[in-house]
């Protein structure tokens, strides 16, 4: 059997979202456990709308999240040019051969033309679709409409009611009648510039594809494509279309459902093995129940025969949860660094290692630091709840914020340590006899203004010795 080769093909119209890190994270997995090559193509022929720019970001998301290519944009190969603008020739070549074979021509008619066309057929009840004005037109017209400067574009001559039949792994047979494509469809425009369907099947084919890995929205391209290969009479490649994602509200994913690209999501400090995992579980499930998974597992295990059919609907509390799995089995050094960038500039080396080693346990994402930062920062709490505030309504609670601001007051600023301050409540509570909850709980209240978080020792260091008291002060008053 030859070599798998699969590509990623983004039109960098925008930041990579997560449905093309999905598919190129598929087309990857599959290469990988394949010992195939992933070939990385850029579809730039849109000129408009497409920017180095935006390849750049799809770039930089693809190498974060730990996605390789072996070929292509930035990693060279026998197949080259991979940019879609630097292979304009080879798109002209083979429209001249389709020409030349009858199965595509040349259209003259220009928008207005068309429009005109299009309103008739809608004022008829007609889908619009090209009238074939120009299939028949003969030699001497065609030097006519070229005399008077017109500049043709090149429309696939989509044959009658011919059955086309795509055999999908992850979605069975599709059958499609051919006249439900919407007529001759254009695969060269005026500026010589190919559409995406005849591009993508003209690179496909030179850069030796053998499968087709991608969301399920291409799906309704898929029937003219292989209309161009049938007529190239190049071997078509095997199609896998992976299911759409949908939102939680089941409708497709969009920006309306929260962040849709994956920059957003690294700058949100979510982990890139946590967003792979993730994205991997979109429309794959491995064969046991495991759900945390390497990219070195997911390597192993995946295949296109578990790519579901179904839909993906994305949860973020998943994702969410997945993050933390992943980030409460970081180092305290892995952590520091990931917050380090949503800490004000003042914060030191070594305050950023004790809220690291505090929050460790606590954050979802990196970015979550900065719903601490009130807390450490000394400033007033927001109001507590109603559970929260009773803790604090108890008979021996004054007497024991005072034992325990006096041993805080005790402490230099460099003794003012965590386990200092576990020391310090100890003994606050052998002095006024509260213990357990009556202790630790009145404490927690007293500082946090919350009953749960994380180490009131480290925290209450990080709050530092002033502000502690201040804190406690306040409640006294
Ligand atoms: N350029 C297309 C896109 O970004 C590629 C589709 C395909 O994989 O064929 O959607
Ligand atoms: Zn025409």
């Amino acid at each position: 059997m030859n070599k798998i080769r699969v590509r990623f093909a983004p039109s960098p119209t925008g930041p990579l979202h997560i449905g093309g890190a999905r598919s190129a994270l598929f087309n990857y997995l599959f290469a990988a456990g394949a010992k195939g090559d992933f070939v990385l193509r850029v579809e730039d022929t849109d000129l408009e709308r497409s920017s180095r720019e935006s390849e750049q970001n799809i770039i930089e998301s693809l190498r974060w999240l730990g996605i390789e290519w072996n070929e292509g944009i930035g990693a060279g190969g026998e197949f080259g040019p991979y940019r879609q603008t630097e292979r304009l020739p080879l798109y002209v070549k083979a429209a001249q051969q389709l020409i030349e074979m009858g199965y595509a021509y040349k259209c003259y008619c220009s928008e207005e033309e068309l429009e005109e066309v299009r309103i008739a057929q809608q004022v008829a009840g007609d889908t619009p679709h090209y009238n074939g004005a120009c299939l028949h037109l003969t030699a001497e017209e065609h030097l006519a409409k070229e005399a008077a400067g017109l500049k043709p574009v090149v429309r696939f001559a989509v044959p009658p009611h011919q059955e086309l039949i795509i055999e999908d792994v992850v979605r069975g047979r599709v059958i499609v009648n051919s006249d439900e494509i919407g007529g001759d469809f254009v695969i060269l425009k005026s500026d010589g510039l190919p559409t995406y369907n005849f591009a993508a099947v003209v690179d496909d084919h030179q850069m030796q594809i053998t499968h087709i890995v991608r969301g399920e929205e291409h799906l309704p391209n898929t029937p003219r494509q292989l209309l161009i290969y049938l007529a190239l009479k190049y071997p078509p490649p095997i199609f896998a279309h992976v299911s759409l994602i949908l939102g939680p509200d089941h409708s497709k994913m969009s920006k309306r459902h929260g962040s849709v690209s994956v920059v957003n999501y690294r700058e949100e400090g979510f982990l890139p093995q946590a967003l792979v995992n993730f994205l991997a579980l979109l429309g794959w499930s491995p064969e046991g129940e495991q759900e945390l998974l390497s990219m070195e597992q997911l390597k192993e295990q995946f295949s296109l025969n578990r790519v579901s059919k179904s839909p993906a609907v994305f949860d973020i509390a998943k994702l969410r949860w997945l993050n933390a799995q992943y980030l409460h089995a970081l180092s305290t050094e892995e952590i520091a660094a990931g917050i380090t960038p949503y800490l004000p500039v003042d914060f030191d080396e070594k305050r950023i290692v004790l809220l690291a080693e505090t929050l460790a346990t606590h954050l979802e994402t990196f970015a979550q630091v900065k719903d601490y930062l009130h807390l450490i920062e000394g400033g007033p709490l927001p109001d507590m709840d109603e559970k929260a505030a009773a803790v604090l309504n108890q008979e021996h609670v004054a007497r024991l914020i005072c034992a325990f601001s006096e041993h805080v007051e005790a402490l230099s600023e460099e003794e003012f340590t965590a386990p200092a301050i576990k020391e310090a409540i100890k003994q606050a509570g052998k002095e006024t006899g509260a213990k357990g909850a009556a202790l630790f709980m009145v404490l927690r209240v007293a500082i946090t203004g919350c009953m749960h978080g994380p180490d009131l020792d480290k925290l209450a260091a990080l709050i530092g010795k002033k502000n502690l008291l201040k804190r406690l002060k306040y409640l006294e008053a």
